[in-house]
Order: structure tokens, then sequence, then C-alpha cells
């Protein structure tokens, strides 16, 4: 129902030619990446400084009893949050399911703005209580790192690289790369796009991905995602890649696409914020264990991403 009606504001907003979901696409598929399987066609990077190894999903554990809204503890961010009357969320506006602008209401909703309605939630005791900056993919680790927003809630991948420079919390969504290629096309996973142009948007895990299958396909990058879908529709890419989240919501808005071959790396999503204030990922973290246990989660699945089917158990947190 969600997708249906976030994709008739899709449709709307869209500048190519948009129709109805397509019927063969299964853009949040069972397939898993088994352990082992991840990197299996990818090859290690030869050109960037190696980042030190780490558990990218391992966040601050939570500090006891969440504070009651509007009663957050003196000399916190939390409480400077709550003096100043509103919870800055960083995301994009065109992920469609996750974060994108509805043209009815004018609104940016989705999984991810959810996320920060209910941190603000638990701050202020009222979800409205936000502010949402539209942030490029590649502002999303400097915009949470230097405080020009708190929260950055934008299908980003919590990963060693990114951990030196923000804070993370613990996972709240398990996704992975696929490709998204033509309904006539004979490929049938990335592998078989070697020498072919692929899209994706600069800054984001999936660009990089894409430079490390070993059949070397050609990246492309764009702005935005939505730039992706438009070179694809014009033929100026054979496909596009980045994760089954972002796909699902692309296919589904063209039904001469489809998603092909298994997910080939894992993108475990997480709340990305300045790791000044270790206090504020200890009660974000509080906030994510609560509406694991409490059925908050399971709810937010369902009501964006239940057409693909019954909402899977929450990602377990992980602590240091
Ligand atoms: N999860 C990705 C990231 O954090 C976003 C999507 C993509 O990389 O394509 O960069």
């Amino acid at each position: 129902m969600r997708l249906r009606a976030a994709l008739a504001a899709a449709a709307l907003a869209a500048t190519a030619a948009l129709a109805g979901c397509s019927g063969d696409t299964s853009p949040l598929p069972s397939v898993t990446v088994q352990p082992g399987e991840a990197r299996a066609t990818t090859v290690p990077p030869t050109d960037s400084p190696p980042v030190p190894a780490c558990n990218p999903r391992a966040s601050l554990r939570p500090a006891g009893a969440l504070p009651a809204p509007g009663a957050m503890p003196a000399g916190t961010y939390m409480e400077t949050i709550l003096k100043r009357g509103r919870l800055v969320l960083g995301t994009s506006q065109d992920t469609l399911l996750f974060s994108s602008r509805n043209p009815f209401t004018g609104r940016i909703e989705g999984f991810d703005v959810d996320m920060g309605r209910q941190i603000a939630q638990a701050i202020f005791g009222d979800p409205g209580k936000l502010q949402i900056k539209v942030i490029g993919y590649d502002k999303r680790v400097s915009s949470a790192a230097d405080g020009s927003v708190d929260i950055v809630a934008d299908t980003m991948t919590a990963n060693c690289e990114r951990w030196r420079d923000v804070a993370f919390s613990s996972v709240y969504y398990e996704a992975g790369q696929r490709v998204l290629v033509s309904s006539t096309s004979t490929a049938r996973s990335i592998e078989d796009l070697g020498g072919k142009k692929v899209c994706s948007v600069a800054g984001s895990t999936s660009f990089e991905n894409i430079g490390k299958v070993r059949s070397k396909p050609v990246p492309v990058a764009r702005a935005a995602f939505g730039d992706c879908l438009v070179a694809f529709q014009r033929n100026e890419v054979d496909g596009i890649s980045t994760d089954d989240t972002i796909l699902a919501g692309m296919a589904a808005q063209d039904p001469y696409a489809r998603v092909v071959g298994p997910r080939f790396t894992e993108e475990p999503y997480a709340i990305a914020m300045s790791p000044a204030h270790p206090e504020f990922t200890r009660f974000v973290n509080a906030v994510l264990e609560r509406n694991r246990a409490d059925g908050t989660w399971k709810r937010t699945y369902e009501k964006w991403l239940g057409d693909f089917g019954p909402a899977p158990a929450p990602p377990k947190a992980v602590y240091r």
C-alpha cells in the first residue's frame, strides 16, 4: 500500500516517463550474503590508503534507561537539542521509501525520516520537532562530523573508513548491493556487465564497489540516484548498482527495469553523528533498542517496506 502511494507521488515528481510497479521485480530478495561470500566478486582497491580494521557494526552501549521526553540530563547534547527546540536530520529527498519528497504534501518521508522522528519523539515527546536538511550523498560524513546536522539517516552504510570521522549508532537496517538492468538485458548479475557503464552516486559506497568488481564494469558517477535513473532510461548507462533498498524504489518506478543477481556486499545502515557527544550516541542507541523491543521497528518496516514481504527480525545491536 505504502509503495503504491509512494509511487504515485514519485510518478508526479519524476522527470522521466514513469509507470506502475514491475511485477517481476523482487528488489528486497531473500537472497542474503553468506559470510565470506560478501566480497567474493570483488578485488581489493589498490589506490586508497589503508583503513584500520574495525567492527563497523559495534557502537556505544546505551547508558541505562532513557530519560523522560522533555527532561534531558543537564549538560548533555540532548539538552542542547531540547533547548534549541528541534532535532536536525540530514537526509536525501529522492530515495523512495527511505527519504523522498511526497509532492502531495511537500513533506520528505520514509524509513530514514521515521528514524529521525522517533529520536525527536524521545527527546521532545513530539516526533514533529524535526528539521530536515537535504544533503548530498557526498556530504553525509562531513555534515555529521562538523555538527551542521545532529544526525544523518540516509541509507548510510557504517564502515570503518567513515568511523574515522563520525560516530555511528547501532545498525537499524541490513541492506546489500545489487544491480538493476533493462528487462531485455541478458545480464544475470553485476559480473555480466564487464566493460558496460554502470551508474552510481559520487560519495556512495556502491560507486566504489563497482570499481572492485572483477569483470570491470565502467563506473559512471551522477549526483543523485534520480539522475542515474534518468541516465538509464536514456540508455546512457547499461545498469545502476547500489543498495537493494534504493534499487527497489527505482525498479518500482520503471516497468522496463529489473534487479538481478545476489547481494554482493553488506551495507549495514546506521545513524551518523558527531563523535564529540558520546552521550548522544548512547541515547540514540537506547531509542533504537527500545524500538526493536516494543515493535516500533517492525511497524516502521511494515509501513515502508511491507509490500515486499513480512518484516524480518530487526538487526541485533552490537556494542563495543
Ligand atoms: N549505503 C550507501 C552508502 O552509504 C548508499 C547507497 C550507495 O552507496 O549506493 O554510501
